[in-house]
């Protein structure tokens, strides 16, 4: 049954994890190979799996990658451990809906550390249950591979530590799951909290989201977070020259060799329209 609350379950979840993540500093758990695997895994989990898949495909649909591709950065997805790819979608569009005001599961005014992380462990009305999930995400409930992961997202985490331990013992789980979901956290939840209260805004999109080079390094071009809000559909994120976008070139190489279609992108009217003044772009503020 799914729970309207974020819940105390998830809180023990996420504490456990990054204790875990603590084992990676003890002496007898650091392989030069585990670090590898755990930074391969970085990209994979969270720049194919949540950047490109979850969000950018999944929630916004601003691309259509070759369905195999879809299914299989859908999986990818499921291993950074966000919750089901329909949970994700369903969230991350009510988030679209009502962003920084009554109804979004993780409004900005509640304060940084509400946003990063407390949203998902203390009551919170906002989550989508029973029909409400359906009403948000009736693409993906029409997709058999979506209805299976919604149930069996656990799956390939299971498969991938078994996997590790075979092939690398203790060090590469540790590292390669636990320290590796700890920093696709971080990474995913600054999305939320850094990204809606430090940066710039170049568009009037009557919320807090910002562009914010760091979270953009770090979160695979998602920090571009205001222009986001203001073209949700759109496949690029970083729209200067200089917001450097690494799941945009990824998309554009995937679209040269004919694995991905259907780009979305802002017009220049459209851009034009929601441009801010120069005067009139925050820099930072809490
Ligand atoms: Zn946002
Ligand atoms: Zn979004």
């Amino acid at each position: 049954m799914k729970s309207r609350n974020g819940s105390f379950a998830t809180g023990a979840v996420l504490v456990g994890i990054h204790l875990g993540a603590l084992a990676a500093f003890w002496p007898g758990f650091f392989h030069w190979s585990s670090v590898a695997v755990m930074l391969v895994l970085i990209y994979v989990t969270g720049g194919l799996g949540i950047a490109l898949g979850f969000h950018r495909t999944l929630t916004h649909r601003s691309l259509t990658l070759w369905r195999p591709l879809e299914y299989a950065a859908t999986v990818c997805g499921c291993l950074a451990l966000q919750g089901s790819p329909i949970d994700w979608v369903v969230t991350h569009r009510i988030h679209h809906a009502n962003t920084d005001r009554d109804g979004d599961p993780h409004d900005a005014n509640a304060g940084f550390r509400w946003s990063h992380f407390l949203w998902m462990v203390m009551p919170n009305k906002n989550f989508a249950i029973g029909d409400e999930r359906r009403r948000y995400a009736p693409d993906l409930f029409a997709d058999p591979v979506c209805r299976f992961l919604d149930t069996y997202y656990l799956l390939p985490t299971v498969i991938l530590a078994i996997a590790l331990f075979a092939f690398g013992g203790w060090s590469w789980v540790v590292w390669g799951i636990f320290a590796r979901l700890a920093i696709v956290y971080q990474f995913t939840w600054l999305v939320n909290s850094a990204a809606h209260t430090v940066g710039y805004q170049s568009f009037r999109t009557d919320d807090r989201s910002t562009n914010c080079w760091w979270v953009a390094l770090l979160g695979w071009g998602e920090g571009w977070h205001n222009n986001h809000h203001a073209f949700p559909f759109s496949a690029r994120h970083g729209l200067r020259w200089y917001e450097l976008d690494v799941t945009w070139i990824l998309v554009k190489t995937l679209a040269a060799v004919r694995l991905a279609r259907d780009l979305k992108l802002p017009t220049p009217q459209m851009v034009s329209r929601l441009r801010l003044p120069r005067a009139a772009r925050r820099r930072t503020s809490a």
